[in-house]
């Protein structure tokens, strides 16, 4: 299948976990696609490789301008870049707000707006952001995080709604708990890594974690010609925990 064939794609956070697995899906369904990372080190041909952090609009700006020149243009933007917080509101400084809203929200407002005016000049346009279950999903210990998710979801109704007229559709994915190498790093955190494996696929009501692919898959979806008409939606891929 080659739902993309002859699309150009630019993945944030694409050197690891989610964002890997939906650009390495992307290009193995027929498009061409570059790689925005703090780390692209470990990018691969096909993929293209760029440096920039989400956080810095210059960098972004920069790393954006050079991917289209180098791809020839823009169909799909996937927003994926993103970190943690763990805490109550009482665990996070004002410092820890602003950093982690810097990153998870207005990254992909950065990433955006210097994507949009390439996109509007594609007959198939579509921006897909990761957002999470913890967007509505009220998880404890994750003020920061959750609170950072929910601005994602309501930035991806507001953005379907303001450019489904230039032919751009807006989506999100809210995927469970996922195994990327992030949720790795969590795990060899915690006292006991196993019990906490087996506490996290617990809650799973299929028993196991969500993969990177089977949230990849949902990825390609909403940015392929194959969800035409859907804009302004977020998916699940969460294993049945939550829903929308
Ligand atoms: P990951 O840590 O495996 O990969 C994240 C990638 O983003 C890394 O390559 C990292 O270098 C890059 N990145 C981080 N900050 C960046 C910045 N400022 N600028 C550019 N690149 C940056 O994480 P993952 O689990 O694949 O998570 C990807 C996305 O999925 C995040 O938005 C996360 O919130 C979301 N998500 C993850 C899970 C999960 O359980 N893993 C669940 C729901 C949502």
């Amino acid at each position: 299948m080659s739902d993309f064939e002859g699309l150009k794609a630019l993945v944030t956070g694409g050197a690891s976990g989610i964002g890997r697995a939906t650009a390495e899906l992307l290009a193995a369904r027929g498009a061409q696609v570059a790689v925005l990372d703090l780390d692209p080190e470990g990018v691969q041909k096909p993929l293209l490789g760029y440096q920039a952090d989400v956080g810095d609009d210059e960098s972004v700006r920069r790393a954006v301008a050079a991917a289209v020149a180098d791809l020839g243009g823009l169909d799909v933007l996937v927003n994926n870049a993103g970190i943690g917080a763990q805490g109550t509101v009482e665990d996070n400084d004002d410092e820890d707000w602003h950093r982690v809203m810097n990153v998870n929200v207005v990254g992909m407002v950065r990433t955006s707006r210097a994507a949009l005016p390439h996109l509007r000049k594609s007959s198939h346009a579509a921006v897909v952001n990761t957002c999470s279950i913890a967007a509505t999903a009220g998880l404890p210990q994750r003020a920061l995080y959750s609170a950072s998710k929910g601005a994602v979801l309501s930035l991806t109704l507001a953005m379907a709604a303001d450019h489904i007229r230039e032919g751009i559709r807006v989506n999100c994915v809210n995927p469970g708990t996922a195994d990327t190498p992030w949720v790795g790093r969590l795990l060899d955190a915690a006292p006991d890594p196993a019990a906490e494996r087996a506490a996290l696929e617990a809650r799973q009501p299929t028993g196991r974690l969500v993969s990177a692919d089977e949230v990849a898959g949902a990825i390609a979806y909403l940015a392929s010609p194959l969800s035409g008409a859907t804009t302004g939606t977020a998916l699940a891929v969460d294993g049945g925990m939550q829903g929308l």
